[in-house]
């Protein structure tokens, strides 16, 4: 690591690799030999359909998509995805299914509920602080999709398994671990992923989306909104976020080239939570705030024994070169992000300094 550089447990935007970084400072004057920047070329340009075409047909290889299988980069973050899914795909009569895990699940809640569209919420973890995430299910058979968020941010809860929905697609809002795990896409008919959290910077929110939910969409929806506008056009209808899609495809070529896939990525996660649970659970001194098999690998949540000695850990920990760690400002807490940029060094370093903190306070 370079020494001006702290270990980034940032929840979003968070810490990208820093080889990914470096190409970005090496090319930013002068990109493929253009004699622009990046961000001063077309997106019209050879040179950027080049990089938007690289990036979707790595999405498409590392997830094994098929060709059933539509990757799309929208605008708007991914909450826009919480109202665009539902505008698209429900129709007058038509139901969909919510499992309610939280602060994202409940705003994906609120924008299909807005339109008028009848959703019901099959599950919730509401009972217990969303501590944990909802087994056992009985999903409506007959329901367009499925809604759940596969991995809980600001509650630091994951499904570690997808639930068997009786073969209704399952959308899933992966923002905080897209690409973090291999998945089982024939479980899936719409993914969506804001980039800040594993894919790159805020700016855009990849989609993917299967060709029967695509045809959904009534005839009425604007254009801008539609799925199909972004299918059709290889998401350049209107000028894309040429810079968030390029570090996109810079951080999917690292996840290609250098970590090896979805296999090795979702081994060197569990090594890094691994460590960090383990430090957690070896102590009486701090505490997991997730139900412990429901933890995310992700975002590690947890308390100290007081709101005073989590102020000092935040602030000694920035001290020691370790930024990002205060909880969501709705849960307060402290929350380590270790999302598929995070190194295994700055996870050992973080837990070297809990263990140091404990000794020094507990
Ligand atoms: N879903 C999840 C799981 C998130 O963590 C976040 C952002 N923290 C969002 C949705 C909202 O994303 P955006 O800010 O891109 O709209």
């Amino acid at each position: 690591m370079k020494t001006d550089r702290i270990h980034n447990f940032n929840a979003g935007p968070a810490a990208l690799p820093l080889p990914v970084l470096e190409a970005i400072q090496e090319s930013f004057l002068n990109f493929a030999g253009s004699g622009m920047s990046i961000t001063e070329i077309s997106h019209r340009s050879k040179w950027f359909e080049a990089v938007i075409n690289d990036a979707v047909a790595r999405v498409k290889r590392i997830l094994k998509l098929d060709s059933r299988h539509h990757v799309l980069f929208v605008q708007g973050g991914a909450s826009l995805q919480f109202c665009m899914l539902p505008m698209n795909l429900l129709k007058a009569g038509d139901t969909a299914d919510y499992v309610n895990t939280g602060t994202w699940s409940t705003k994906a809640i609120k924008e299909a509920t807005l339109q008028g569209k009848s959703i019901n919420v099959a599950a919730s973890s509401e009972d217990r602080n969303f501590s944990y995430i909802p087994r056992e299910i009985a999903f409506n058979t007959d329901a367009v999709y499925a809604h759940i968020t596969s991995n809980n941010t600001i509650k630091g809860t994951q499904w570690a398994q997808f639930p068997s929905t009786g073969g209704v697609p399952i959308a899933a809002d992966m923002s905080s671990d897209i690409f973090s795990r291999p998945l089982e896409m024939d479980k899936f008919g719409l993914i969506y992923a804001g980039a800040q959290k594993n894919i790159g910077p805020a700016g855009v929110c990849l989609v993917i989306i299967r060709d029967d939910l695509l045809a959904r969409t009534p005839v009425n929806i604007p254009t801008m909104l539609r799925y199909s506008t972004y299918a059709e056009k290889n998401s350049m209808y209107n000028t894309p976020p040429c810079f968030a899609i390029y570090t996109v495809q810079l951080v999917l070529k690292w996840l290609e080239e250098t970590v090896g896939g979805l296999d090795k990525m979702a081994e060197l996660n569990r090594k890094k939570a691994g460590l960090l649970y383990d430090c957690m659970d070896a102590s009486g001194f701090y505490r997991g705030t997730a139900e412990k098999e429901s933890r995310s690998l992700m975002n590690v949540t947890f308390r100290l024994p007081s709101e005073d000695l989590e102020k000092d850990f935040v602030a000694e920990a920035a001290q020691n070169g370790m930024g990002g760690l205060k909880g969501h400002r709705s849960v307060g807490g402290c929350r380590a992000s270790i999302y598929n940029p995070t190194p295994l060094t700055a996870v050992e370093a973080l837990v070297d300094f809990m263990k140091t903190f404990e000794r020094r306070h507990g």
